[in-house]
């Protein structure tokens, strides 16, 4: 249904190059450089239709204007950024779609990361596109927004179907686990997530995509109800914001 291809770039940023194979059409999902996804093109000799940013950092627009320049592509991004992303056609907001065929690629708002942050959602395909706003067991830094922005969007993603497949941004999936035990450490499924978390980056494999399932049992900014998370920030019975302001300030010092 949706065919899509991970490209491991700089430190540990992903590139998604995702197909459609019925019609033949291809976007790439922030695109930070521009020489694997021409490699990837070539090979599978697939013509770039769109360019879908999530946000405006570099490590996810770095290969806009290049790409559109070699290859004739579409910019599509966030309203909010179409000053500060170099190259944009396309202005998007809440409820927006891009089609990919006749796939729809819809639009959800997720600000908090930076105030224009956006991500693609295929119900059809069960794919989330979430750029820095949700990673494996952890989520986006607060660069411009609020930890209530944060929240909310994330609140967002909490509510699709479990079984999404979750596409984000950075293979962070170690480090961030680590957080996890620290203020879950009884928590039997992040035990066994990280043994198998630790087998993988050994072997330099790539843990993402994770899924929507796997992060309501293991990733602390989702599980704020967990009464042992609560007891570790001495915080029971506290507001959901509440307990995930904490834990977004406490993992900034992490
Ligand atoms: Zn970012
Ligand atoms: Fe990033």
């Amino acid at each position: 249904m949706l065919n899509i291809i991970q490209l491991p770039v700089l430190e540990n940023n992903y590139i998604f190059i995702i197909h459609e194979p019925e019609s033949g059409e291809t976007a790439v999902v922030d695109p930070a450089i521009a020489a694997p996804v021409l490699a990837t093109l070539r090979q599978r000799q697939w013509s770039l239709k769109y360019i879908l940013n999530t946000h405006h950092h570099w490590d996810h627009i770095g290969a806009n204007v290049e790409l559109k320049q070699v290859t004739g592509c579409q910019i599509a991004a966030s309203a909010f950024d179409q000053q500060r992303i170099p190259g944009v056609d396309i202005s998007l907001k809440e409820g927006d779609y891009v089609m990919l065929g006749a796939l729809p690629l819809v639009i959800i708002d997720t600000p908090g990361h930076t105030l224009g942050h956006i991500a693609y959602y295929s119900a059809k395909a069960s794919a989330l596109f979430c750029g820095d706003t949700l990673f494996a067991m952890g989520c986006g830094r607060l660069f411009e927004g609020s930890a209530e922005q944060l929240w909310r969007s994330l609140q967002k993603f909490k509510a699709l179907p479990k079984n999404t497949q979750v596409y984000c941004a950075h293979e962070y999936t170690q480090n961030n686990g680590y957080f996890a035990l620290r203020v879950e450490p009884g928590n039997l499924s992040l035990q066994q997530r990280m043994t198998q978390v630790n087998k993988q980056r050994q072997q330099h494999l790539t843990t993402i995509p994770t899924t929507i399932n796997a992060e309501l049992a293991t990733n602390p900014f989702f599980r704020e109800d967990s009464i042992a998370l609560q007891q570790y920030l001495n915080m029971q019975g506290k507001s959901s914001l509440a307990i995930f302001t904490a834990l977004r300030r406490l993992k900034d010092s992490f």
